[in-house]
């Protein structure tokens, strides 16, 4: 079968092949635990459910304009003044299907062919994907051995006279790290010297811990949005943990979002006004709800922290943010794909190899689910790895005796 050399090439998704795995061991009734999916358990908010329900109750479920519902655009201009400082125009906004199509959708909108990207390491699994697809080229920042910041200098060496955009996303997934304002001052700053696009993928801006805040780009330039190379990509899926609705947004200089807007035209015209009207009434109701979330996901992340204290050999950074830990393992195996399905075969728990975020070594564990999941996982995970925990484990009903260290 001929196909296109450019689509072949694209990887597949880790984590929606290990959401598979995880489906079909559950089908089979395995105990398995799913530390995998970067998706939190609770409800959808009860605003976005009766927006979305008047929506479909009205019966007028149509086209919308391309950019978006203009009441959808208002509660993101209104979010971005709110969040950001920054008052912005409509015509500066642009809603999309998920996060994920408004980074596709920059990219195809900024990059001619052989341009760079440079993305700092451990980053999200689809922007080197989603650059090549676009037939632009990643360039990949790594930061010093045993961190997940990078170092500014680094950053700058990567710059060549083909770079068109840096991405950015702090709070980090897989590494849960927010980068130092310091670093996103010199980053801004290089950025409108070089006239470089600066994408900040902030849909986990919300998700941090204990006081912590990731400073925002704008806050470090005067430039009016219009002449900022600043581009700011948001959504509904971690911030009221509403994935399946698949609402993402992007605020960018209005030229970027008038090209923007037609790519979207041409291809997906426009996004579900059911689902827009879900994301609107989340964003124009009550906020207690992200609180909740947040406070949840934080004592998850503590609960995490006190299970990897007595995990020997393990090292680990403290997220700061996301749900995300990044555990480095190479004490037991520098090989994080074998470690991922040695986990799986093991001890049933998904996780994601660190080689997937350009962190060879370590294994992304999601603390998203519940503290059940977490703790049982985490003691499987040592159970299977670490000699220095006990050599026999429960799963499900079945008791397992380690044999293989
Ligand atoms: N950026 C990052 C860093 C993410 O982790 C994700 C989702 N895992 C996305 C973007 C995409 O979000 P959405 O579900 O809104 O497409």
């Amino acid at each position: 079968m001929k196909l296109s050399k450019l689509a072949s090439e694209i990887a597949e998704s880790p984590t929606l092949v290990l959401n598979e795995e995880a489906r079909l061991l559950r089908e089979r009734g395995e105990a398995f635990i799913n530390l995998g999916i970067g998706e939190p358990k609770n409800k959808t908010p009860i605003a976005a459910i009766l927006a979305s329900g008047a929506k479909l109750s009205s019966g007028e479920v149509k086209y919308t304009p391309p950019d978006g519902l203009p009441s959808m655009k208002k509660a993101v201009i209104r979010y971005t003044e709110e969040n950001y400082n920054r008052l912005v125009a409509p015509e500066n906004v642009i809603i999309t299907n998920g996060a994920k199509q408004s980074l596709f959708n920059i990219f195809y909108s900024i990059l001619n062919p052989q341009d760079e990207v440079v993305i700092v390491a451990p980053y999200w699994v689809s922007y080197p994907e989603m650059v090549k697809m676009c037939m632009g080229i990643p360039v990949v920042v790594t930061p010093e051995d045993g961190t997940f910041t990078p170092r500014f200098e680094d950053i700058e060496r990567a710059v060549t006279s083909s770079t068109r955009a840096i991405i950015v996303n702090s709070p980090n997934n897989p590494s849960g790290a927010i980068y130092p304002p310091a670093l996103i001052e010199k980053i801004v700053d290089m950025c409108e010297r070089k006239g470089i696009y600066m994408i900040c993928d902030d849909i986990y801006h919300k998700l941090t811990f204990n006081g912590n805040v990731a400073p925002p780009a704008y806050s470090f330039t005067k430039k009016d949005i219009e002449d900022s190379h600043i581009i700011v990509v948001n959504g509904v899926a971690k911030l009221y943990g509403m994935t399946g609705f698949r609402i993402g947004w992007v605020v960018a200089p209005r030229q970027l979002v008038r090209v923007m807007t037609n790519v979207t035209a041409q291809t997906t015209s426009c996004v579900s006004p059911i689902a827009q009207s879900a994301a609107e009434g989340a964003l124009n109701g009550l906020q207690s709800v992200v609180e909740a979330l947040r406070l949840q996901i934080q004592n998850n992340c503590e609960v995490v922290l006190q299970e990897m204290k007595t995990f020997n050999g393990a090292r680990l950074i403290k997220p700061q943010g996301t749900f995300y830990a990044l555990p480095d393992l190479r004490a037991f195996n520098n090989n994080s794909v074998e470690v991922s399905k040695f986990l799986l075969k093991k001890a049933m728990v998904v996780t994601v190899p660190g080689k997937e975020f350009g962190m060879e070594g370590h294994i992304r564990i999601s603390f998203a689910g519940s503290v059940k999941d977490i703790t049982e996982g985490i003691a499987r995970i040592k159970w299977a790895l670490d000699a220095t925990s006990p050599n026999e484990i429960y799963i499900g009903e079945k008791k397992m005796v380690r044999d293989w260290l």
